[in-house]
C-alpha cells in the first residue's frame, strides 16, 4: 500500500490528501505533505469499541489557536475523514475496521499516526 500523503493549508486550514505525490498549492503557495509523527503523551487518542465502532475521545485543547482539525481512517481502499472544529467536544465514532490507520491533526504539533 502506498503512503497516504495528507497536506494542510497553513493559511486557510483545508485539509487535503493522496495517495500518489502531486503538487498542491493553496492560497497561492507550495504545500508539502505532512510527515506523521508518533504520539506524544499530550496527543494521545482513547479508543472503546462500541456497536462495532470506534469511539475516540482525547483529551486536547479545542481552542481557535490550538485544537484537533481531522482524525481520519485511512484503509486500503478508502479514508475516512472527519472534520473537527474549535469549540466542539473531543469524541468522534467511525467504524471499526482491522489493520486500518489513524492519522490526526493538531493544529500547533502536526500530524500523528497511530
Ligand atoms: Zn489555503
Ligand atoms: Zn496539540
Amino acid at each position: 500500500m502506498k503512503r497516504i500523503k495528507f497536506y494542510v493549508c497553513p493559511t486557510c486550514g483545508n485539509i487535503i490528501y493522496s495517495m500518489n505525490p502531486i503538487d498542491i498549492a493553496c492560497c497561492g503557495r507550495k504545500l508539502e505533505p505532512l510527515e506523521p509523527n508518533n504520539p506524544n503523551d499530550s496527543h494521545l487518542l482513547n479508543i472503546t469499541e462500541s456497536d462495532g465502532e470506534d469511539y475516540i475521545t482525547f483529551d486536547h485543547p479545542m481552542t481557535k489557536e490550538h485544537f484537533i482539525s481531522f482524525v481520519a481512517q485511512v484503509m486500503y481502499e478508502r479514508v475516512i475523514l472527519v472534520k473537527l472544529y474549535p469549540e466542539q467536544s473531543g469524541a468522534l465514532r467511525i467504524p471499526r475496521k482491522r489493520g486500518s490507520k489513524l492519522y490526526y491533526y493538531c493544529t500547533q504539533e502536526g500530524l500523528f499516526m497511530i
